[in-house]
């Protein structure tokens, strides 16, 4: 079989909240290359890492893309890496503190023991060192600009083995109007969304494809596919001038962050999982808007979380109740508790108890007091019998059905139900 040498190139950490964004580095630099003569093979990669990294300044993305290698052969491979370097130089917002750019370069082919950092850095914390030494182990270059923490985000995006994908098209602004209000025909991103095969467009009336932030984005969009995503292009309308656009093969929304758990003992900070449990408790509202509710199984028990950002499925949440049986999706922040981004049903508790009837008069039962039984305060009569009679509930929840947080406060990693395979389920 005929196998093509790649080099490989990661970036990562460029941006700041106050402005940038990795992807258009990386848009901007392929363009320059592809201007010098360079080849670049397929889409660039979008990987989304761990969401609970403390140094993340929006969702937690590198970029990375590769050159067939057999083009080195008449081409200047150091001038590309110097074209590359510079536009990090150029871009990357140094001002910011929390901005410590990364670049690797890697020559080779893929492992497992790198699939396996790539792994790490979805569910776990690495530190810059250890990214130092992994780098040194498996022989990449990294350039480390400041503290250069970049490199893990470098690393892991070239590494990550995609068993699932999406696409995403980002267009881009002129320098001119970032910052400005963005200038979105809104009924074209509603016609597109319901003429294309795209995905988490809309919410209501909130436009998901557009940034809240001064990043040189104009809009994302979504799919499955990358012509639907050019169809999709064709449709929305803007009025303002798009300097370019770039599709990047992405892991969002595969779920890639999620790891099955054994059991709730057994489920760690900063990492992400699916587990299953019963209710504890009726979830209830704490300040700030928030619904807690407690898990619980055989070896243990941990804080459910639906976050106010999470808006009407915190409603959703609410219908929990004692003795229901659901399996979670969701991961564990600073705070210990588990941040819910989907749930199954998997058994209803539709059993509710009441005071029994008199059988003398006819009327219901009150309490004797703890542990007495019951009287009946017609006819007073007395009963030391503590059961209580069972009678069936209306539940709203559906068995085996899916809830999901709104696309306004979905996770990019987060897989929607209109990707999953429900019936395989
Ligand atoms: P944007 O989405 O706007 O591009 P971001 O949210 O991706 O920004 P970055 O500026 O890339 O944020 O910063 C994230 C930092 O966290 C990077 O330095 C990256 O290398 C690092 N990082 C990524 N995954 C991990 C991890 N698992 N453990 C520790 N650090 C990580």
């Amino acid at each position: 079989m005929f196998i093509i040498d790649y080099i490989y190139v990661g970036i990562d950490d460029t941006d700041s909240p106050d402005g940038m964004c990795t992807t258009y580095l990386c848009m901007d630099l392929i363009k320059k290359l592809k201007k010098e003569g360079y080849i670049i093979e397929g889409y660039p990669r979008l990987i989304r890492l761990n969401p609970f990294a403390r140094y993340k300044t929006r969702g937690n993305g590198g970029v990375s893309f590769k050159f067939p290698k057999k083009q080195f052969e008449s081409k200047d491979l150091k001038k590309a890496k110097d074209i590359i370097l510079d536009e990090v130089t150029k871009l990357s917002m140094f001002e910011c503190n929390n901005t410590n750019p990364g670049v690797v370069f890697y020559d080779g082919k893929i492992t497992k023991e790198m699939e396996d950092f790539a792994y790490k850095a979805l569910h776990a914390i690495i530190t810059i060192e250890e990214a130092e030494e992994f780098a040194d182990r498996i022989g990449a270059e990294i350039y480390k600009f400041k503290k250069g923490r970049g490199i893990i985000g470098s690393l892991a995006t070239i590494s990550c083995k995609l068993t699932d994908c999406t696409y995403e098209l980002l267009t881009y602004r002129i320098p001119d109007n970032r910052g400005l209000k963005r200038k979105i025909d809104y009924d074209s991103v509603y016609l597109m969304d319901k003429k294309t095969d795209t995905f988490e467009n809309v919410d209501g009336k909130y436009i998901a494809i557009e940034p809240k932030t001064p990043c040189p984005v104009l809009y994302g969009i979504r799919a499955n596919d990358p012509d639907s995503l050019l169809e999709a292009k064709e449709i929305v309308k803007v009025y303002e001038e798009i300097e370019d656009y770039c599709i990047f093969l992405t892991n969002q929304h595969t779920d890639m962050h999620l790891e099955p758990a054994d059991n709730i003992k057994s489920m760690k900070k900063y990492n992400s999982y699916i587990v299953t449990g019963i209710v504890k408790d009726k979830p209830h509202p704490i300040e700030g808007g928030h619904f807690f509710f407690t898990l619980e199984d055989s070896t243990g028990v941990i804080e459910c979380a639906a976050y106010e950002p999470t808006k009407s499925f915190r409603k959703i949440v609410h219908k929990l109740r004692f003795g229901d049986k659901i399996k979670v999706y969701g991961g564990i922040g600073e705070e210990g508790t588990f941040n819910i981004e989907k749930f199954q049903v998997l058994s209803l508790n539709n059993i509710e108890y009441k005071n029994p009837k008199c059988p003398n008069c006819g009327k219901t039962l009150s309490s004797a007091g703890k542990n007495k039984g019951f009287k009946c305060k017609n006819c007073s009569y007395k009963s030391n019998d503590l059961s209580k009679v069972p009678y069936k509930i209306q539940r709203d929840l559906i068995l085996f059905k899916f809830y999901e947080t709104p696309v306004m406060a979905r996770r990019h990693l987060a897989k929607p139900l209109c990707r999953m395979d429900l019936d395989m389920i």
